[in-house]
């Protein structure tokens, strides 16, 4: 058999023909249909010109279409490109010249945005069809080659493309589906996480497919949606980032009723405030598997695992034949490991980690030193070998020369009870340097005052550490993937 990602699916097809795949709306796909749609598809390429190594652009909703073109673009060959829905038409080009895309495949209301981005490069725009004669078998890969190219979000500067090689996907998928998550073909996986993002494309997609289990799509999430597909389709597994349980929990707290059927939940992206994981377990009956992970290690790297048991606050231990440690944060052209209780930079060493940045020989030559791949997230690994989380190293602030980690903060302001959600970061101040700002999201008819929360925080923090200001709002600015964007929630802070 062959490590390559469009295996997963030819496999689970030749083992499980009639059983579902995929559910989108009324739509339901059997592993052997969505084989058998990948290969016409890979063959649609061909006819276009699409030869083996070359660059394929996905600029897909989350519906069928998305695994037939995946898996489809993988077995004509091609490096699959999967672009962010949310981008405008000059940072889809930016993506599409960049990785040298031949191929730009799109549907529905994203095709405006394809066409005016593939204008601008000259790119061929193509639609998923999976008519005309198939593809007789799906090309031969090797492990190490480059399967699909995800492009970091570009907080810092242009976004960069990860080199994800077929081994790192399937390996992070069979780890996802057998390990950690212990998925059978029973197992019906609500995913409502984008699939051009790495958490949804390998921990939920791959890993689905991988166990010959059925994945249910969700193109937009609801809480209300979510809690309605899980009884209609009698879900087990549910995977999101930390907004997404916070929408869940609310939802079931005013509707009450609890999936029957759900077994597992999986929570990653984004740090998961105790308290939420406590009042979504209480809620649900359910355990919540947290986990870590960036793009850049495809993307599972630690996880709370039911094998080595599972700590609630931290993203538990490495996933099988991955290390992680943390090492001085401070000495950036070598990696020095600190022993355990240390707090410094998570470092991730194993066959998750990426080939490499497209075209970007120094990032990457910054982002792997000494074959340790640097997170640029701050954690600490306890006596058992729990990692948690501290913070993102480019989101401390620095107040009056004292180093202020938000999570901390959030982690204290979350079990207000006024409290739903809350982000704090740091506004630039001229006495301080800056100054700690908590945007918060009140519970539905809860009545308190920003002094009354700040009052609050003061007890329960050290002075450099409470937030001086705080903001209510009516809801954090989320991206596309449920994380909040903490530099757009600058600017309505300011
Ligand atoms: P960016 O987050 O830079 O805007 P992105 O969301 O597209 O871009 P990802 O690679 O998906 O990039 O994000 C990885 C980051 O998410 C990690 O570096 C870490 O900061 C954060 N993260 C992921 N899982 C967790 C977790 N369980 N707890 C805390 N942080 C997490």
């Amino acid at each position: 058999m062959q490590l390559s990602v469009a295996t997963i699916l030819r496999e689970s097809a030749a083992r499980h023909p009639d059983r579902t795949a995929v559910v989108d709306g009324d739509l339901r796909i059997g592993y052997r249909e969505l084989w058998s749609d990948a290969l016409r598809f890979a063959g649609r390429l061909r006819a276009h010109g699409i030869r083996p190594g070359d660059r394929v652009a996905l600029l897909l909703p989350n519906t069928a279409d998305f695994p037939r073109a995946y898996y489809g673009a993988l077995a004509a060959g091609a490096v699959v490109v999967p672009v962010h829905a949310l981008l405008v038409a000059d940072e889809v080009a930016y993506v599409l010249r960049h990785s040298g895309c031949r191929a730009v495949v799109t549907a529905g209301a994203l095709r405006e945005v394809a066409e005016a981005a593939a204008e601008r490069t000259g790119t061929q725009v193509l639609d998923v069809v999976c008519e005309g004669d198939p593809l007789e078998r799906a090309e031969p890969a090797a492990p190490g080659d480059t399967a699909v190219i995800l492009y970091t979000s570009g907080t810092t500067g242009r976004p960069k493309g990860a080199l994800l090689t077929h081994a790192n996907l399937v390996l992070n998928a069979t780890v996802c589906a057998q390990d950690l998550f212990a998925l059978t073909p029973g197992d019906v996986i609500l995913g409502c996480l984008p699939l051009f993002h790495s958490f949804g494309q390998s921990c939920a997609m791959n890993a689905a497919l991988r166990a010959g289990a059925a994945l249910v799509l969700c193109p937009r999430f609801t809480g209300r949606g979510a809690l309605d597909l899980m009884a209609a389709e009698g879900v087990t597994v549910f995977m999101g980032v930390p907004t997404m349980y916070h929408a869940l929990t609310e939802e079931a707290g005013a509707s009450g009723g609890r999936p029957a059927a759900l077994r597992l939940a999986v929570s990653g992206g984004a740090a998961l405030p105790t308290a939420l994981l406590e009042r979504f377990e209480a809620a649900f009956g359910t355990p919540v598997l947290e986990g870590y992970g960036l793009t850049e290690t495809s993307p599972a790297a630690t996880f709370n695992q039911l094998s080595t048991g599972r700590r609630p606050g931290t993203v538990g231990h490495p996933i099988w034949g991955v290390e992680a440690a943390v090492a001085d944060a401070g000495t950036e052209d070598r990696t020095v490991l600190l022993p355990p209780g240390s707090t410094g930079e998570v470092v991730v060493r194993g066959h998750n980690v990426f080939a490499g940045y497209l075209d970007d020989p120094e990032a990457t030559a910054a982002a792997v030193v000494d074959g340790w791949f640097r997170t640029g997230d701050i954690g600490v690994q306890d006596a058992d070998g729990f990692l948690s989380i501290v913070d993102r190293k480019k989101d401390l602030i620095i107040r009056g020369g004292f180093n202020v980690y938000p999570r901390e903060v959030e982690e204290t302001l979350a079990r207000h009870p006024a409290v739903a959600q809350v982000s704090v970061l740091g506004l630039p101040d001229a006495e301080k340097g800056e100054e700690i700002c908590a945007a918060v999201v009140l519970r539905p008819g809860a009545r308190t005052t920003p002094e009354d929360i700040v009052g609050w925080a003061r007890e329960r923090l050290g002075r450099h550490k409470y937030p001086r200001v705080v903001r209510m709002v009516d809801a954090l600015p989320l991206g596309p993937s449920g994380k909040v964007l903490k530099r757009a929630l600058r600017e309505t802070c300011a």
